[in-house]
This record gives structure tokens, sequence and C-alpha cells, in this order.
């Protein structure tokens, strides 16, 4: 049936005479009274373009609205439609003009072309009759040559095509949530890239048989030796490898392909067609799980089609300023790519706190995430513009908001110099504190960023990034790499190692095996260190080794109560003890702190305290268990402000205390970050605070804006507000005093 309809393709009559060809051929060959072939218009209309057998008056004239009708729910759901009797369907719509009245059994399929539906195929009977299995298969295989040749201009011409939409064409603006902060204009670049598959029907269909069998073979092995060395594709843990090697070698796959090899097709038309189907399958599937599953065949589609085209091991290029897109990223994904040519990212999926957001922030990376329906509206090369502060994503944008954002990314490019220019200026209030800016960092990418920036040392480092890019456990030697090379890099500025906090949503394959309901009020940072000991004693070794004689500051995260502090400042002094019995150098300064994270120790400070060299203020946590609200929820996560009475009368109980025994304390939560937030700690008393790279310039100019002792005096009335948020009032003590926040 493929070489009729090739046949019918052929010769030089006109489009439309050719379409009504290919229906006439198709109709023949399915023994079907009628075939049908609908396009969508850019208003999204379903338009009748050639009918066999419905009335020819009705072509180009009968319209559906998007979703309506038969044809509507085949492009809504994706997939095929099988039914004995349409008209009675729910959502059948009738049309007196096609004489369609007759006609019973109905199977429509969509034209499928990069996972998005173009069209829909349909062919009808007379009787009441269930189409086979196999027919409906056949109709698929001819919809997938049929969505390609219409797409490549076989069939009509660039002028009739015109109003027809092959690929999304109008401007969207799609709302997510931000993940890293900034602004870019660039190119769609997909990261499960579409490779392009030129022939569809075989020549000689033993012969592709035979490269398809070659290229399945090579990519199972590909895979076998992945699974072998653990390495290879990037983030998937050992679980996630395993079963993607059984899907390799399952044998409903491999028949799939075979099976449409057989029917004709060649074999790069073969994998297009099993993956499109896939493709409209992960649309459909709500189970998260088998969501997953789909995406890991739709990825196994990709590698074979890079074997048969004989790429199958290498690299990507990117164009010069490239948007990458993709539903969500595995924690290596984003190193894989040329850091000088990637402008930005959008997710179609993930969270703040998944791998991918991480690493786009450390690498200042413009990355929104959770949009949803993204990679079925953008193709390869579509204009995109990432707002990270707005938290959008415009595709194909307009040339007015083009105007708008070049402006924006410019004035953004000036204040970042105008930040540069403060980079070795001394952080002093106006009314002569001294403010010490430090900075947070977790990726040895973070540390090239340190320099430039203008902080004085490293407030936080979270070592349990390198953890979470791993394949598998950092071994001791990887640990002490790491941590000599953060040394190294801070040059003699003072670094605060926070231990492993992992656990809560920063979880491990390889670590935790069972899932908790309440993850972030479960196994998690020190508690994870104290049940696990050996790990935990490993890090402090690789620690105690890195510094090699230098000082050691060290804080252990989430400690709930002193007991716990206690146990774990009993392992540092074990492992120093340790170090020095085998001859090595013991740190030159040891300080051992805590993170006050959990509300039950602002009750316990004066027990803690005396037990601690200094503590840290983590505010990310400290305010969800505080106010009860997930933050890494955005349905809650917002709901409470730091910027109010309890928040920040909390704040100054810890300062306050801390003060009082002379401990020294920082803030290291997001918060320390935001001019506004840190004007209102600093009136608070405090005077360290570590924050995201990106938060020093915008902070400094704010400390060398204001006067301490006016913020302190303006800020105690707000203490006592019944306000459930005083960040108005905040706001207007700042400009009152003229201070840049
Ligand atoms: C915090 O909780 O404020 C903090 C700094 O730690 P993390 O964000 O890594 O949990
Ligand atoms: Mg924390």
């Amino acid at each position: 049936m493929l070489r009729q309809i090739r046949e019918a393709m052929a010769g030089s009559i006109p489009a439309q005479a050719k379409l009504t060809a290919v229906a006439r051929t198709i109709a023949a060959s399915m023994v079907a009274e009628v075939c049908s072939i609908y396009l969508r218009r850019a208003s999204g209309e379903m338009e009748l373009f050639a009918t066999e057998g419905l009335d020819p008056g009705a072509v180009h004239v009968t319209r559906m609205r998007p979703g309506e009708g038969l044809i509507g729910e085949i492009m809504r759901l994706g997939r095929p439609l099988n039914l004995s009797d349409a008209p009675s369907h729910p959502a059948f719509s009738y049309r007196p003009e096609t004489g369609e009245d007759p006609f019973h059994a109905f199977m429509g399929v969509p034209l499928l072309r990069g996972g998005r539906a173009i069209g829909v195929l349909v062919v009808q009977n007379r009787t009441s009759r269930v189409y086979a299995e196999d027919d409906v298969e056949d109709l698929q295989i001819i919809a997938m040559v049929l969505a390609e040749m219409v797409a490549g201009g076989d069939v009509l011409s660039r002028e009739e095509l015109k109003d027809v939409e092959i690929a999304p064409r109008r401007s969207e603006r799609l709302k997510g949530a931000r993940f890293a902060d900034g602004l870019a204009f660039g190119i769609a670049v997909l990261h499960e890239a579409p490779v392009a598959v030129g022939r569809l029907l075989a020549d000689d269909v033993q012969a592709e048989e035979a490269r398809l069998s070659s290229a399945i073979a090579r990519l199972q092995a590909q895979i076998d030796a992945m699974l072998e060395g653990h390495e290879g594709i990037a983030g998937a843990s050992y679980d996630v490898l395993e079963s993607y090697r059984m899907m390799a070698h399952s044998r409903s796959w491999n028949h799939s392909l075979q099976d449409a090899v057989h029917s004709g097709l060649t074999a790069e038309a073969a994998v297009e067609r099993v993956r499109s189907e896939h493709r409209a399958g992960i649309g459909q599937a709500r189970d998260p799980y088998l969501r997953e599953r789909l995406h890991d065949l739709e990825d196994l589609n990709d590698r074979l089609l890079r074997h048969l085209s004989g790429d199958g091991e290498k690299a990507r290029v990117l164009p010069e300023n490239a948007i990458l897109i993709a539903r969500n990223l595995g924690p290596a994904d984003l190193l894989e790519y040329d850091r000088k040519r990637l402008r930005g990212l959008l997710l179609e999926e993930g969270s703040s706190a998944s791998h991918a957001a991480i690493v786009a922030r450390a690498m200042d990376i413009p990355c929104v995430g959770r949009l949803a329906g993204l990679r079925d509206r953008v193709s390869e090369g579509d204009p995109v513009i990432v707002d990270a502060e707005s938290g959008e994503a415009y595709l194909r944008p307009r040339p007015d908001v083009v105007e708008a954002i070049t402006a924006r990314i410019g004035a953004r490019a000036e204040r970042r110099a105008e930040f540069a220019r403060l980079k070795d200026t001394p952080a002093f209030t106006r009314d002569g504190a001294k403010i010490t800016l430090l900075m947070n960092a977790g990726l040895a990418v973070d540390l090239d960023t340190l320099p430039d920036t203008g902080a004085e040392g490293i407030g936080l480092f979270r070592t349990e990034f390198q953890f979470m890019v791993s394949e598998d456990l950092p071994r001791f030697s990887a640990q002490t790499d790491l941590y000599a090379r953060v040394m190294a890099a801070a040059g003699g500025r003072p670094v605060i190692f926070r231990t492993l906090d992992l656990g809560g949503d920063k979880v491990l394959p390889y670590l935790q095996a069972e899932r908790e309901d309440n993850p972030a009020l479960g196994w998690r940072a020190v508690r994870m260190g104290l049940d696990r000991p050996a790990l935990l004693r490993m890090q402090l070794r690789a620690l105690i080794a890195a510094v090699a004689g230098r000082p050691l500051s060290v804080m252990f995260p989430l400690v709930t109560s002193v007991e716990e502090f206690r146990a774990a400042r009993a392992l540092v002094d074990r492992e120093v003890a340790w170090a020095v019995r085998r001859g090595r150098p013991a740190p030159s300064r040891l300080e051992v702190g805590a993170m006050i994270e959990a509300p039950s120790l602002i009750w316990h400070l004066d027990a803690l305290l005396p037990l601690t060299d200094f503590v840290s203020v983590g505010t990310n946590d400290l305010m969800q268990y505080m106010f009860a609200a997930d933050r890494g929820n955005p349905r809650v996560s917002d709901r409470y402000d730091p910027l109010s009475p309890p928040a920040l009368r909390a704040l100054k109980t810890i300062r306050d205390a801390c003060a009082e025994s002379g401990t020294p304390v920082s803030v290291c939560g997001e918060i320390a970050g935001r001019p506004l937030e840190a004007f209102a700690l600093i009136a608070l008393g405090f005077d360290r605070l570590s924050m995201p790279p990106a938060g020093v310039g915008p902070v400094k100019r704010m400390v060398l804006s204001c006067d301490r002792g006016a913020a302190s005096r303006g800020l105690a009335s707000l203490l006592s507000s019944s306000a459930g948020s005083v960040r108005g009032e905040v706001e207007a003590l700042a400009r009152k005093i003229a201070v840049a926040v």
C-alpha cells in the first residue's frame, strides 16, 4: 500500500488532486468506503482537505473547532479512535454537507509529527464493524508517512501550507516557576533532540531489517556497557539504568520496530513511528512512574535513531545563544553542554529543589520550570525568552516583547557592572558597622565565581551537592579532592563546610531506599549522619585531610537537640584524634558549629551556645518549620513572609542570645541575599550574611547606603505589630532613611 501511495504522489498533477488520489488509494486498500484527510489550520480549526467517499463539496468547507467532534477528540487524545457506530459516540458532531449519514464504522488516527498531531486520517464504512488491530496499525503507518509528506511539502505547496499548522507558530506566553534568576533570549534547542528522518519507504525491506537489527545490537551493547561501568547516561541511578537496559532488550519494543520495517518502512521511519506512539502516550499517562518509563523509552528511540545515522556516540553542538528545552534534566545533564553557548533553560517539570535547578543556579543560567505543555508548544530553532524574574517563558515572541526583554537584559548587565565596581569596597554601613558578606556554594562551578562576587569567603559550602550530581557514593578521594579545591579557590578566605544535608527533598537512590510520608520531617541531615556514622566520619576525615593543617570550620545541618550536637561534635574530635595518631596534621584551628534550622533550638540556646564555636541560621528550613509550610511546594511556600513579626522576633531572639554568650552568628538562608530582607537582618543586629553569589552585589550596595542605628530604631516598633507581614513598613522605613534596597 505504501508503494501505491508513493505512486499516487508522483507525477506533476495539482496538489489537491494528489491528496485526493492518496485518499482514494488508502480507501481502496483498507476496503473502506470513505477516506478523509483533515489538517489543522493555524486557528486551531480542523479542515477537511481531501476525501474519497464523502461529498466533494465539503472539502475546505467542513471545519471543526478545536476539540469538536470525533476529529477533535482524536487530536485531544493523540491516539486512534476505533468505533463500530460513530453517530452514537457522545463526541460525534453531525455535518450534513459531508453526506456521511450512511456510514457507521469509523476509524481515525492522528497525523503525528515530532509528537504533535497536525491532522487526522479517517476511514469509514457503512456496516457497523470494529476494525481489527492490524487495520489500526496499518492506518497509523500510513498516517505517519502522510504526516511527513505533508510537512515536507511533498503534497501541498508552500502557499497552500501557509495556514496549516505543521509546527506551532503563534506567539505564546507560558507561566511557570522561577528556578534560577535571570533573563535570556535565544534559540530553542531540544534536549531530546529530534533526529531528522530522511527516507521513509524502504527500497529493500531485507536490507532495512538488517540495518535495524545491527543498530539495536549496538544500542544494547552500549547500554550494557554503561551499566557495567556505571558511567554514561548522566545522572541516572543504577536502578534507572537497569530498567532502561531491560527496555532496550524488551521483546515488545523490538517486535514493534521489526513489524514496522516489515511493513515497508525504513528503519528510521519505523523508530519514528514507534516513538510517535509513545510520545502521544506520555501526554495521556497520569501515573508518574509510567510517565517516567515512557520518557525513558522515548530516549531509547532517540538513541537508536542516532545509532542508525552512525552518530551513536557524538555530543551535541549548540548554537551561539542556546536555550535548552527539556521535560526534566538529570543532575549532570546540564554540565554536558557548553556553558559559553547556553543562555537559559526551560523545563516542563521539575521543582526549584531539583538537581537541574540547583546546577542551573550554580552555573548562573536563568531557568524557569513547571511550564505545562512546553515540549508540545516549541520546536527546535524557535526564538524563545526565559524570564526568570517573573517565572515566564515566551515562545516565538513578538518583536515588541523581544525589544522590551533586550532592554531589560541590558539594564541587568549594567547593574551587574555596577556591583562589579563595588567588588573590592569593604561593606561598612554609613554609621561604621562592618558587615561580613559571604557566599553560599556547593559545586566546583561555584568556586569560579568567588573572586568576581567580592564575597569575603564561603559561609555555607553544601557538601551534599557533590553527592547529588554523582551516579553513586563519592569516594573518600573524590571528597578530599573537592574540599582541597574549595580551600585552594578560597585562597585563605574563610570557608564553612556543612556536613551532608541529605534526605528531605534531597533523596539519593543509592543511600535511601525507603520512601517516607513526610520527608521534610523525616530521616535527614544530621539524623542520617548520626545513624550512619561511617558515612559522616568518612566525610569528616576527608575534610581534615583536605585542610592539611590549615583552619577547619565545619557545621551540622538541622540540629534539633543539644544531644545531637554533642554527639556530632564528638565525632569530629574523634576524627581529629585519629588523624593525629597517624601522624597527620590536625587543623591549626578547629571550629565546630550548628545550623539553627529547627525551632526547638530557639528555646534551648542557653544550653546549646556554650557547646558551639559558632552558629548559622538556616532560614529556609527554619521558616518552613515555623510556619508549617513546605518550602518546595509553591502552593504553600509563599503564604508566609519572613518579614513578619513572628519570624523577625525569632531571629532577634537568636541574635540576642548569641550576642550575650559571645557566639559568632551568621544567616545563610536565601533571605540573606535579598536586599530588603538583609536590611531587616542588619537592623536586628546580624553582621554576617552568607548568600547566593548573585546576592552579594545588591546586598553590598544596600549596606553602603544604610544607617544601621536608624534602621534598628525603625524596625523595633514593627516587631510588636499585629500584622501578618510588615514588608510594606520595612520598605517604607528603607525609603525614609534612603537605603538602596
Ligand atoms: C537553610 O535551610 O536555610 C539552608 C541554608 O540550608 P539549605 O537551603 O541547604 O537547606
Ligand atoms: Mg537547611
